[in-house]
C-alpha cells in the first residue's frame, strides 16, 4: 500500500498514478530517487510547473528545491526557453545532420569554460561521462580510471564502482550486472585524500588513464573540495601522465556562469557538462583539450556517435537558457542559497538540531552532523534518521527538497520573497520532526 507520507496532504490522485505506474515500469519511477524509497511515502506526480513553482497531480503547490536535479537555474517554463523550444519544434525535431545551433551551442560553452577547446555534443550527463573516459583510455593506451567514494558520475558500468576496504583499492560492483572485470579498473579513493590519490599512482604506475572527480560534489551531497584538492589533482595527473576529467555535470553553468572552473580556475583536461546546458531537455556535453579531442571519431580513432546526439530542439532550449543566464541571474542564485541556508539553519539551531548546512558555490546540502563533512564516509555517518521526518515536514507544507538525505538542494533565480515566506513558515515544523 501508498500512503501521502502526512496524513494533513491530499495525494489520493498520486497514490492512484503511483499504484498504476508500478504495473508497467519498474518500481513506478523512470529514475531511482524519485521512488521516495529513503523517505517513504508516496511519490507526487507533477501535473505543471512555472517559476519556482511545482504543482501536482492532486492540485498541491510546492516550492521546488531540486529543479529537476540541477538544470532549471532559471525556474520552470521560463519564456524564452519555452519560445525557443516551440519554435525549434515547428522546424524539425530531429535531421540526423548537422545544424547551425549545434555550431552556436558548442561555442557558448567554449566561450565560457576557457580550458575547453572543443566540444561533443551528447544526450546525458552518463554519456558525457562515459565517452570522456573512453576518449581519455583511447588517448593515453592506459586502461585504469581513477575515481572518489561518493562521486556520482552517470550509471556507467565502469564508474559504478565502490572501494573495498582499505585506503586505495580497485573498484567492486556496486550494481548486478556491473561485471568484475569491469570494475577492476576502477580505482576507487576517498574524495578529498590527495595522499590516497598519490599511493594509487605509485602502486599503479603507468596504468591510469584519468582521475575522474566532481568539480565539487553535489551527489554525496554538497561537499566542496578543500581547499588545494583540486589543485593537487591537477598535478598528480600531470606528473603522471594521466587526464584529469572535470565532471561538471551538476555544478557547469550553475555555480557561475563558467561553472566550477570559473571559482577555483583549475583547468581540466575533459570536462563533462548536462543539466544546465540543455535546459530541461536531454542534452550533455564533453570537451577538452584540442589535442584530446582530436582522437575522437571521425577526426581520430576513438568511436563515439549519437542519433539524437545535438538534437535541434534539446540545443534550442540549452541556447536560450544559457543566453538567459546573465549575471543577474547568478547574482539572484547566489542571494537565494544564502538566504535558504540562513533560513535552514536558524530554524534547525532552534530546536537544537546537530546539523551543517553545507554549500558547494550554490548547491547546498544539510548534514545531521556537529562536523564538517568532507567524504562519503563522513556523509554516511551523519545522523540520516533524521532526514525522512524532515523532508516530509517540509513536502507537507509546501516545500519540496530532494527525497534525500545524500542529496544537492538546488535554487533558482525564480525565487522569490513568496517563496521564502513558504520555505520559512514550513521550516519550524520540519525542524521539530527532525529533532524528535
Ligand atoms: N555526473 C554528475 C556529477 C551528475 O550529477 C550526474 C547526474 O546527476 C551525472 C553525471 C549523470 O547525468 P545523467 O543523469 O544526465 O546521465
Amino acid at each position: 500500500t501508498v500512503s501521502s507520507g502526512d496524513p494533513d496532504v491530499h495525494a489520493s490522485r498520486s497514490a492512484q498514478l503511483f499504484e498504476r505506474a508500478d504495473l508497467v515500469i519498474p518500481g513506478g519511477v523512470n529514475s531511482p530517487v524519485r521512488a521516495f524509497h529513503s523517505v517513504g511515502g508516496t511519490p507526487r506526480f507533477i501535473r505543471e510547473a512555472s517559476g519556482y513553482t511545482l504543482t501536482d497531480v492532486d492540485g498541491n503547490d510546492y516550492v521546488d528545491l531540486i529543479c529537476s536535479w540541477g538544470p532549471m537555474i532559471l525556474g520552470h517554463a521560463h519564456p524564452a526557453v519555452v519560445e525557443a523550444v516551440q519554435k525549434a519544434a515547428a522546424t524539425g525535431l530531429s535531421f540526423g545532420a548537422p545544424t547551425e545551433g549545434e555550431i552556436e551551442l558548442a561555442e557558448e560553452i567554449v566561450g565560457r569554460v576557457a580550458p575547453v577547446e572543443k566540444v561533443r555534443l551528447v544526450n546525458s550527463g552518463t554519456e558525457a561521462t562515459m565517452s570522456a573516459v573512453r576518449l581519455a583510455r583511447g588517448f593515453t593506451g592506459r586502461t585504469k580510471v581513477l575515481k572518489f567514494s561518493g562521486c556520482y558520475h552517470g550509471h556507467v558500468d565502469a564508474l559504478l564502482a565502490d572501494a573495498g576496504s582499505g585506503l586505495a583499492t580497485f573498484g567492486l560492483p556496486t550494481s548486478p550486472g556491473v561485471t568484475g572485470a569491469q570494475a577492476e579498473d576502477t580505482i576507487v579513493v576517498p574524495y578529498n585524500d590527495l595522499d590516497a590519490v598519490a599511493q594509487a599512482f605509485a602502486a599503479n604506475e603507468g596504468a591510469i588513464a584519468c582521475v575522474i572527480t566532481e568539480a565539487a560534489a553535489g551527489n554525496m551531497g554538497a561537499v566542496a573540495p578543500q581547499p588545494g584538492f583540486n589543485e593537487g589533482l591537477r598535478k598528480l595527473t600531470s606528473d603522471n601522465g594521466a587526464l584529469l576529467i572535470m565532471d561538471e555535470v551538476m555544478t557547469g553553468f550553475r555555480v557561475s556562469s563558467a561553472g566550477w572552473y570559473g571559482l577555483d580556475g583549475v583547468a581540466g583536461d575533459l570536462y563533462t557538462f548536462g543539466k544546465v546546458m540543455s535546459g530541461g531537455l536531454p542534452a550533455a556535453a564533453f570537451g577538452g583539450r584540442a589535442d584530446v579531442m582530436a582522437h575522437l571519431a571521425p577526426a581520430g580513432p576513438v568511436y563515439q556517435a549519437g542519433t539524437l546526439s545535438g538534437n535541434p530542439v534539446a540545443v534550442a532550449a540549452g541556447l536560450a537558457s544559457l543566453r538567459a543566464a546573465d549575471q543577474g541571474v547568478y547574482d539572484a542564485l547566489e542571494r537565494n542559497s544564502a538566504t535558504l541556508r540562513t533560513l535552514l539553519s536558524d530554524a534547525l539551531t532552534a530546536e537544537s538540531v546537530p546539523h551543517r548546512v553545507q554549500t558547494a558555490g550554490t548547491m547546498l546540502s544539510v548534514f545531521f552532523s556537529e562536523d564538517p563533512v568532507t567524504n562519503y564516509a563522513e556523509a554516511k555517518a551523519a545522523q540520516t534518521w533524521r532526514f525522512p521526518a524532515f523532508f516530509h515536514g517540509l513536502l507537507s507544507r509546501g516545500v519540496y527538497p530532494p527525497p534525500s538525505a545524500f542529496e544537492a538542494w538546488f535554487v533558482s533565480a525564480a525565487m522569490d520573497d513568496r517563496a521564502f515566506s513558504i520555505i520559512a513558515d514550513a521550516l519550524p515544523h520540519a525542524a521539530k520532526a527532525a529533532a524528535a
